[in-house]
């Protein structure tokens, strides 16, 4: 459930040549309006996984890129599960969009093993299963600019994983969930629910020897308590730790952030 203040976790990667978006879930298309962002112009999308949270803004994204001529067309990358879900969904909210969804690029992508796709000459997308529920397989994902020499990885939403830590080797950034408080919520085993808590994100990004880390997918306690997450990844992680708000730009090819999202 998105906090009062914020949307679901979602992140889109500017280039020169390429407007990605990562996951895409019921409050995406204001979430992109307000950070200045066409979602028009969205040319590639990963979602992580099935949940809802992640994937109830594609039937309308599915609606408006119907009335797009895009070429090269949509990319989507995503498993045969998430492709079957997100057109079923699409197909009962919005069957006007249905006969556009032949229109996309559709990459599927294996619900396990590590695997690497070029986005362009220069930037390389891989994936690989994380530690999600065995009902919904769920994707992390690391992207690589090697023209900028610069990289990022996302955990999406897992319990502590050495799958992360891996694809997390040595980025620039890695964005990874803090669904929970490890001080604020001591009775809460996070790993029941597939997800992590603050101080385990630290020690992933640890272990990753990561750059920067940004702490997503929050609840309200979370966000009201941003220095206590703060804290509890610092334990672990001596790096720069980030606790964005919703349209903060992070500049991959330069250290910092900037609080407004550049005009696109
Ligand atoms: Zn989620």
């Amino acid at each position: 459930m998105p906090p009062r203040d914020r949307g679901n976790t979602a992140f889109t990667v500017r280039t020169e040549n390429m407007l990605f978006l990562a996951d895409a879930g019921p409050s995406v298309f204001g979430d992109m309006y307000r950070a200045g962002i066409d979602p028009a112009r969205i040319d590639t999308i990963f979602l992580s996984h099935g949940h809802a949270d992640h994937i109830l803004g594609f039937p309308q994204m599915a609606l408006l890129q119907k009335f797009i001529t895009k070429d090269p067309p949509l990319r989507i990358y995503c498993t045969h599960t998430v492709r079957e879900s997100i057109s079923a969904i699409t197909q009962l909210a919005f069957p006007e969009a249905a006969d556009g969804l032949n229109k996309f690029n559709w990459i599927e992508l294996a619900e396990g093993p590590r695997q690497s796709h070029d986005l362009t000459d220069d930037i390389q997308l891989t994936t690989e299963l994380v530690f999600g529920p065995p009902y919904m397989p769920v994707l992390g994902l690391r992207l690589d600019f090697f023209d900028k020499n610069v990289s990022l990885a996302f955990s999406a939403d897992t319990a502590p994983s050495e799958t992360v830590a891996s694809l997390g080797h040595n980025c620039d950034l890695l964005i990874h969930e803090a669904s929970f408080s490890a001080t604020m919520q001591p009775d809460i085993s996070p790993e029941l629910f597939f997800h992590s808590d603050a101080r385990q994100a630290g020690q992933i990004a640890a272990r990753a020897n990561a750059k920067r880390l940004a702490l997503v997918h929050l609840g309200n306690l979370q966000t009201n308590h941003r220095r206590v997450l703060t804290a509890e990844a610092a334990e672990s992680f001596s790096g720069l730790i980030l606790v964005p708000d919703d349209g903060d730009v992070i500049q991959l090819d330069v250290a910092g952030l900037s609080p407004a999202a550049a005009a696109l």
